[in-house]
């Protein structure tokens, strides 16, 4: 393609499948596409795995100066995957002991500081594809478009588990369902970037979406502001 290039915008709930529709949509556009989640999970495990008190804001953000939050390309699985000072994590940032203590990490505002700074320095020459929750308001708010996605939490919490479950993970069904309520509770009522939909979003609710319907949706949308440009 050499349409000038845009960048999209994927916010949204738990586990709506925002990742899946980002890494199609950047395939077809030929984009980077970039898993800000994953960011904010690895800050998690680095503080877990040193046993830092997660609650100590303070100590928190002194952790950030020593560790090194990067991304390589897996040609397998066609996406970028973290990297928490040199070593792929991206298997580990899954598991429940990272979920269910991310969205404290993510509501410290040093934490945000630091890792939008590092979102917007990769989207500062376009072509990239992010998903998160506050892409669309914070970190790029120019984005030519903006996608909100959702799905009932039911849907949402039986995706999510059968993801985990395939990938060799030991949860269940509800505690899946638990933590997927937990962060939206709290991904939503933070002070800082609190997950939220303004008027410049389309809304892509994909309860009764298959994979491909919903491609098809964001494709004709992204072509169209593409075209627009
Ligand atoms: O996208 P994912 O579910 O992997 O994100 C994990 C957590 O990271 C979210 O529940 C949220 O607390 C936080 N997050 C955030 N802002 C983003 C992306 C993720 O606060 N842009």
């Amino acid at each position: 393609m050499n349409q000038k290039k845009i960048n999209i915008a994927i916010d949204g709930y738990s586990s709506c499948g925002k990742g899946t529709l980002a890494k199609q949509l950047a395939k077809f556009l030929g984009y980077k596409f970039i898993d800000s989640g994953s960011m904010y999970r690895a800050v998690t495990l680095y503080c877990i795995k040193k046993e830092i008190d997660l609650r100590d804001e303070n100590l928190v953000s002194i952790a950030l100066k020593n560790m090194t939050i990067g991304f390589e390309f897996n040609t397998q699985t066609e996406r970028f995957e973290v990297t928490l000072n040199g070593k792929n994590v991206e298997s580990e940032i899954r598991e429940m002991k990272v979920a269910s203590r991310v969205s404290e990490i993510a509501a410290q505002s040093e934490v945000r500081k630091y890792l939008v700074s590092m979102q917007q320095k990769i989207g500062k020459d376009k072509g990239v594809v992010m998903d998160g929750r506050d892409i669309g308001t914070v970190v790029f708010p120019g984005a030519e478009l903006k996608i909100f996605m959702t799905a009932s939490v039911e849907v949402r919490s039986e995706r999510r588990f059968n993801e985990l479950i395939s990938d060799g993970k030991e949860v269940t069904l509800s505690e899946v369902m638990a933590n997927l309520i937990d962060r939206d509770r709290i991904d939503s009522n933070r002070d800082d970037s609190p997950l939220r939909m303004t008027e410049d979003y389309k809304v892509l609710d994909n309860t009764k979406l298959s994979r491909s319907e919903q491609l098809e949706i964001a494709k004709s949308w992204a072509l169209h502001y593409i075209n627009q440009n």
